[in-house]
């Protein structure tokens, strides 16, 4: 398998693209996946995946690169300079919309 396509996708399906990660699953999850596994663990806090390196959860959303960064990715891409806002974590099951303003 090709670690670097492999490393874009989430722990458990490999089908769709990961955006969110659980640090008490220690996984990284696609939307769909993220429905199934926490259906059992609503308690469990996901955190938006860094779009800089697709491994850790992002720390904060960049407005001038629109992008959710990690504190490391976010110092490498220059964001102290940048209009920042924290990044939302969440837990339970959010509607569509609400996922959409987290991501
Ligand atoms: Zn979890
Ligand atoms: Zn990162
Ligand atoms: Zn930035």
């Amino acid at each position: 398998m090709d670690v670097d396509d492999d490393d874009v996708f989430g722990a458990y399906c490999s089908v769709q693209r990961a955006l969110l990660h659980c640090s008490q699953h220690g996984a990284r999850l696609c939307l769909r996946c993220d429905v199934r596994v926490h259906a059992a663990a609503p308690g469990h806090e996901r955190a938006p995946l860094c779009y800089g390196c697709q491994a850790a959860p992002a720390d904060e959303h960049c407005g001038d690169l629109q992008a959710l960064l990690g504190a490391p990715c976010a110092r490498l891409a220059g964001c102290e300079h940048h209009t920042r806002r924290p990044a939302r974590a969440f837990t339970g099951i959010p509607e569509p919309a609400e996922l959409t303003r987290i991501l």
